[in-house]
């Protein structure tokens, strides 16, 4: 089965092709400022096989139609093509940010499933309006072939009502649903299957703290298989801190900061989403940047650092209470794959608690899976790639397939 994985954001367009019966990409791509002067679009065909080609071209793409009549015109046409017609795909799965408490799993799209995403837009307006132009399109130019959504928010639906609930008046959560909902779903659910498969325990008996550091990051309590807390919230700006994002604050200080900075909503919104996180204590977003200064003796640097490791480790400490002990702790997305630094600082002194890190093998770079801990320690410590598409990709066959 050929699986068309569609993750539409505001102004950008990522799409992955995969052969699901070999579990292999057919091809993957990514276009870029859409809505702008000027757009570009880079595919990779057949990656398993030419792991560094790569096709670039800069055009014009006026809208998220023409995106999409690109992405056709690419994965058919003469140049980079790699299939001869959309009849080769079987289904299409998209990447749906918001699924309120009504999605907990994917789901076949039609008309009401349309409408139930329009009516979470208010819950995530930058995302989801740009994921139903996505989907509305794809129906168009795909008639006949199913589309399933796959919700971010759909594997923390089995948070406990005492963890998602904020202690403000019931009434915004009873009217206006405000509560805690968490993101990155398809990258926690993924990890947690591939431990399970990896410990060699079925999912339903596995305990884990799933650790997504990304430029987002986000981290998941996980009892049983099923997720019973996580850092993300109402929104993606809460929890950790990020490249960008804030994570947790004093809420007060929205209130301080309009008081006597004269802010606006609108400014501190942007002030926490945009200028925060790594970004606002010293300048730079990417981990390796901060190592390159923090090696050169740049103190901001090292208190970005050290403050990004200290909320990770402060979380593993809080979730091994919530879960009571944990099989492992598993790091993924770009920090936590590739960052030994970060790794070891988030897991220093957490010993006691029977987290030993290998440090040898905590410097190892290598991809698949692998455990970086001390052997014999009760809570393994495992670096597990994600792989969201695939998730999605997986899902589409599931629910296509009934
Ligand atoms: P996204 O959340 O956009 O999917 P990724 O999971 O790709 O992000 O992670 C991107 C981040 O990973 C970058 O900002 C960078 O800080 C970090 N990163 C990528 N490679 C490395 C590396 N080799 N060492 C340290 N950090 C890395």
């Amino acid at each position: 089965m050929n699986i068309l994985v569609i993750n539409c954001g505001s102004s950008s367009l990522k799409y992955q092709l995969l052969d699901m019966d070999t579990e292999t990409i057919i091809a993957t791509g990514v276009i870029e400022r859409i809505g702008a002067t000027m757009g570009s679009i880079t595919q990779k065909s057949n990656p398993d096989k030419w792991p560094d080609a790569k096709d670039t071209e800069d055009i014009l793409i006026p809208d998220h139609e023409a995106a999409m009549r690109l992405m056709v015109a690419k994965l058919t046409g003469e140049d980079w093509g790699v299939i001869s017609s959309l009849s080769e795909i079987d289904a299409l799965g998209h990447r749906v940010v918001q699924g309120g408490e009504e999605f907990s799993h994917p789901v076949l799209i039609d008309e009401s499933v349309i409408k139930s995403i329009r009516s979470y837009v208010p819950l995530a307006p930058l995302h989801n309006p740009a994921n139903l132009t996505g989907i509305e399109i794809a129906m168009e130019l795909f008639p006949g072939t199913p589309n399933v959504a796959v919700f971010d928010t759909e594997f923390h639906q089995t948070i406990p009502q005492k963890a998602f609930m904020y202690p403000i008046p019931m009434e915004l959560y009873t009217g206006l649903k405000v509560r805690k909902y968490g993101f990155h779903g398809t990258s926690h659910k993924y990890v947690t299957k591939a431990a399970a498969a990896h410990l060699g325990k079925p999912v339903e008996a596995i305990n884990l703290i799933t650790v997504h550091l990304g430029n987002g990051c986000s981290m998941a309590a996980v009892k049983n298989g099923q997720c019973v807390d996580t850092t993300m919230g109402l929104t993606p700006l809460a929890g950790l801190m990020m490249g960008t994002r804030c994570g947790d604050i004093d809420p007060a200080i929205h209130a301080f900061l309009a008081k006597n900075r004269g802010l606006s909503i609108r400014e501190i919104d942007a002030l926490l989403n945009k200028e925060s996180g790594l970004n606002g204590i010293c300048g730079m977003n990417d981990m390796r940047d901060i190592h390159a200064a923090r090696e050169n003796g740049d103190t901001n640097a090292q208190l970005a650092f050290e403050m990004f490791a200290y909320r990770v480790k402060t979380t593993i400490g809080a979730y091994l209470a919530i879960i009571g002990g944990a099989d492992a702790i598993v790091f993924t997305a770009g920090i936590g794959e590739n960052d030994e630094f970060v790794r070891a600082a988030a897991c220093e002194g957490l010993e006691p608690l029977g987290i030993t890190l290998d440090a040898r093998k905590n410097a190892i770079r290598a991809s698949g899976i692998r455990s970086i801990g001390v052997v014999g320690s009760s809570v393994s410590v495992l670096i597990i790639p994600t792989d969201e598409e695939l998730e999605i990709a997986q899902a589409t066959v599931d629910v296509v397939n009934g």
